[in-house]
């Protein structure tokens, strides 16, 4: 089974978003599928440079690594590009996450979180069970305000709890909430607040209690 840039994006997510090959190494072996190639690190090197702008044998696309001390130093530290996660990505929802991003390893967290909510086959399967799907958190429909435009759409967002942001474990159907974008926002731009937090805020202020 080859290693696929995912597991190595997640690998140095979970470890803080930079590591030497031989740590990157060992977070891979932890996530990907065995059997692992027969030798990894030189199969895990070979897919950041092709990720990575510096390098010879980048091959376009998402520049996704840097290394740390320039790709010629030969020192094997590599960082993930803060910049991919670009704001102007609509999937990439990061405005205000600041306010719980304020260590390495939360900037981390978010990025395990976006990526699972990226992680486009879960998504996937997960709508396939919302049958015209609303809102958890404030109830909306998108069918209701905008017909046939809106029909069948809803967001995912990944609720794993803060604390166990940076753990290599994987996602479940279980993990994802159905929300609309104005409550999938807000929840990021609160600290990734619990969904059912959100949800009790909204009735209350409806009920007119806030
Ligand atoms: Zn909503
Ligand atoms: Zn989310």
């Amino acid at each position: 089974m080859p290693i696929s840039v995912e597991h190595i994006v997640d690998a140095l997510s979970s470890l803080g978003g930079e590591a030497h090959l031989d740590k990157i190494v060992e977070r891979v072996a932890l996530i990907a599928p065995p059997p692992l190639p027969r030798d990894p690190g030189a199969s895990i090197r070979a897919r950041i440079q092709e990720r990575c702008a510096e390098a010879k044998s980048y091959k376009g696309g998402e520049n996704l690594f840097e290394s740390k001390f320039g790709v010629n130093a030969r020192r094997g530290v590599w960082k993930l590009r803060l910049d991919q996660l670009s704001p102007s990505n609509p999937d990439n929802i990061q405005d205000g996450s600041d306010a719980f991003i304020s260590a390495p390893e939360g900037k981390a967290a978010l990025r395990i979180h976006l990526r699972r909510e990226r992680s486009k086959k879960l998504i996937d399967a997960f709508k396939a069970t919302l049958n015209d799907p609303c809102c958890e958190a404030c109830g909306m429909r998108f069918s209701d305000v905008y017909g046939d435009l809106g029909a069948g759409y809803i967001e995912a967002h990944h609720k794993i709890p803060v604390s166990s942001l940076d753990e290599a474990s994987c996602t479940h159907i279980s993990d994802l909430a159905a929300l609309c974008a104005n409550c999938h926002r807000i929840i990021h731009k609160n600290g990734l607040m619990p969904v059912e937090d959100l949800a009790r805020f909204l009735s209350r202020r409806r009920a007119g209690k806030d």
